[in-house]
């Protein structure tokens, strides 16, 4: 397999680069940083703190789509916008773990899955993907007697706010429960001074240090209540999923895809 890296100096980057090198079936044919960035010229594998690949970093993104049977992108939304075009072009599968996602660039993915296979999630780790599942079933059984409740906490660099990933919670949570992610979701920043209504779905935030990342939904009902938790303890569950869903990708036909297709849940 042919894979090619977007964003190949960054933390998720860093550590695909990695698990590439480690794959007996796959190579490693480009990778490509940001317009600007000090690693442009360097050798990807030399910048992930391994063995030189032979693969020097460029920002020539449209090269990366011709060579690879498969892209892994974990960037920002301006880039995977850029991306998805580049993805349908060239018709090479494209992974996408990049979050924080706006409705235009989420229109731009699905319809670059018209033309090839684009693989989205707003978190690869298998646990995860198993937890969206236990959510759903939970919120359908409880009904709103159970107020629902989202808590996470990420490293002091994360941008994006709530999660990509608590914010798939809540829309578990909302399809369980039968009822409109929008209309039922309220950030706990927005709740300022007066009561919790019924039915609503909320999200508290934490950021600091390096914490990888930790979600837990709390139904909350009276004399009693469920929490379900996922601590992530390295970055390496989602580059793992990536690569699951890289594999998984080779001979699909086109279409927008989720971790749950890839994982069969
Ligand atoms: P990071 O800032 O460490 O890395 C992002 C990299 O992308 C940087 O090296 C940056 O220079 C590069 N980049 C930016 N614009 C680019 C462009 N136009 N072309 C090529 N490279 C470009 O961030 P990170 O922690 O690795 O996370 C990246 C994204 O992945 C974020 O959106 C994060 O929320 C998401 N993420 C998703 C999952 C998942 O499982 N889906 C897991 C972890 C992180």
């Amino acid at each position: 397999m042919k894979v090619g890296i977007a964003g190949c100096a960054g933390r998720m980057g860093m550590m695909l680069v990695r698990q590439v090198a480690a794959a007996p079936n796959c190579t490693l044919v480009s990778a490509v940083e940001r317009p600007n960035s000090p690693t442009l010229g360097q050798d990807a594998g030399k910048v992930a703190n391994i063995d030189p690949l032979g693969v020097s970093i460029s920002d020539d993104a449209s090269f990366l789509f011709k060579v690879a049977d498969v892209v892994i992108d974990f960037t920002t939304p301006t880039a995977t916008a850029n991306f998805a075009k580049l993805a349908a072009e060239a018709r090479a599968a494209y992974i996408v773990g990049t979050t924080g996602l706006d409705k235009p660039t989420q229109a731009i993915l699905s319809q670059a899955a018209r033309f090839t296979v684009v693989i989205q999630a707003p978190n690869m780790s298998v646990g995860v993907n198993l937890m969206f599942s236990l959510v759903e079933r939970t919120a359908r059984h409880l009904g709103e007697a159970f107020d629902i409740e989202i808590m996470e906490i990420h490293h002091r660099q994360k941008v994006d706010c709530p999660s990509g990933t608590a914010l798939a919670l809540g829309r578990a949570a909302a399809t369980g429960r039968g009822v409109d992610f929008e209309t039922h979701s309220r950030k706990s920043i927005d709740r300022s001074i007066e009561q919790r209504s019924s039915g609503e779905i909320g999200f508290a935030v934490l950021r600091g240090g390096d914490i990888v990342g930790d979600h837990t939904v709390i139904f909350a009902g009276s004399n009693e209540r469920i929490e379900i938790t996922h601590r992530a303890h390295s970055r390496e569950i989602f580059a793992l999923g990536a690569m699951k869903a890289a594999e998984w990708s080779l001979n699909k036909p086109p279409g927008l895809y989720s971790m749950n297709d890839v994982l069969g849940l």
